[in-house]
């Protein structure tokens, strides 16, 4: 069985092999040091290494883009979002449930980012700018100087939602004045679900204080700032995922992140490349290395997605709304190698085969 799935993913032996530890309390010293070690090598990774505040929630990666609305923007803000795909609508829809007011960039979703895009925001009353800089639903990766531009330009809060692109494409909120990232423990962490992180700016931890509160209890940062340089979080935490970031996190050290990353971006131009030899077609805008999505003008996506799972144990990702049976996505991270690639490609052809032709004599 393979997962070549978005997240969770393909996890490794190491962080797999957690489960059988033996438990430890939270409310204890080592693990509070469990906690700020992980913290301190992550916000390293996410440069945000200044005047860095890194917080974790129970949660999965949508907690943590709610919590940072909810915590993040208050009534006299007005964010503008970029909105080309699933991802993008659920940050509209959470500024929507609480009542901030936003217009967004919308855009097909096969349709690249440009310039363009953002002359009729410029010089208005925006004062915050939320985008998932890789699109997990379509796979576009956007152009971080685009937007580190624009926000510089308006001088607005910049919020990322780098749950699909953190330890996976190159990242760095210090360079690109981003206030705010968003990041969770099954994606690029490669670990189970159930943590997700929230690195904030100097300027945004003042403007929590600014803002007056918030109108969650659970996840308010304020709580959880003052209890993470202990290492604690005001509620009980996954454990054992904490354990296993630890175990990743060792992983990469020894690696070498750059080299890490030089993994992923491999399998991904393997994949492309063998992939579009076969005939298969891949979209025409910039794509993050975490993925590659294929295009079936056909109407076949779902079928080759349930015939990968059901006869071969394969498992890739569907893709949501319209684009349902258009769009399938194999993913690049975890524990998959070029031989898993050669063999996924090779079962690709062959279901893809069984289902047009068994779709041709349907029609006889
Ligand atoms: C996976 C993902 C999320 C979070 O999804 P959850 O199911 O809540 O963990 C958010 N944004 C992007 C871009 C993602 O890929």
């Amino acid at each position: 069985m393979k997962l070549f799935t978005c997240g969770p993913v393909q996890m490794y032996k190491c962080t797999r092999d957690i489960y059988q530890k033996p438990y430890i309390h939270f409310r204890t010293k080592e693990f509070g040091n469990l906690v700020k070690d992980n913290l301190k090598e992550i916000s390293k990774l996410i440069g945000n290494s200044k005047e860095y505040s890194l917080i974790y929630l129970a949660s999965s990666g949508t907690g943590a883009m709610e919590a940072t609305v909810a915590n993040c923007m208050n009534k006299e803000d007005k964010a503008l979002v970029i909105n080309g795909g699933g991802f993008g609508a659920r940050f509209c829809e959470l500024l929507e449930h609480h009542a901030i007011k936003h217009d967004s960039i919308n855009l097909e979703w096969n349709e690249t980012l440009e310039e363009k895009h953002f002359l009729p925001f410029e010089g208005k009353d925006y004062t915050a700018f939320f985008v998932n800089i890789h699109e997990t639903t379509s796979g576009q990766l956007y152009d971080m100087k685009l937007i580190k531009d624009f926000c510089k330009r308006n001088n607005l809060f910049l919020i990322v939602d780098a749950i699909s692109s953190f330890l996976i494409d190159n990242y760095n909120m210090d360079e690109n004045g981003i206030d705010v990232t968003i990041i969770s423990s099954q994606k690029g962490l490669c670990c189970s679900p159930g943590i997700a992180l929230v690195s904030l700016s100097k300027r945004m931890i003042e403007k929590l204080d600014k803002n007056g509160g918030t109108s969650f209890k659970y996840f308010d940062f304020k709580d959880y700032l003052s209890n993470i340089d202990r290492g604690q979080t005001p509620y009980t935490p996954p454990v054992l995922t904490m354990y296993e970031i630890q175990a990743f996190l060792k992983v990469i050290d020894e690696i070498g992140v750059d080299n890490y990353l030089k993994s992923i971006e491999e399998k991904s131009l393997y994949f492309r490349k063998r992939a579009k030899e076969l005939g298969f077609t891949i979209p025409e805008y910039p794509l993050s290395n975490m993925l590659t999505p294929l295009y079936f003008e056909d109407d076949i996506a779902l079928d080759l997605i349930n015939l990968l799972k059901d006869e071969y144990q394969i498992f890739v990702n569907p893709c949501g709304g319209k684009l349902a049976n258009k769009l399938l996505r194999v993913s690049h991270i975890g524990d998959t190698s070029i031989k898993d690639i050669d063999y996924l490609l090779e079962v690709l052809v062959k279901v893809t085969n069984v289902v047009r032709n068994g779709a041709k004599n349907d029609r006889k």
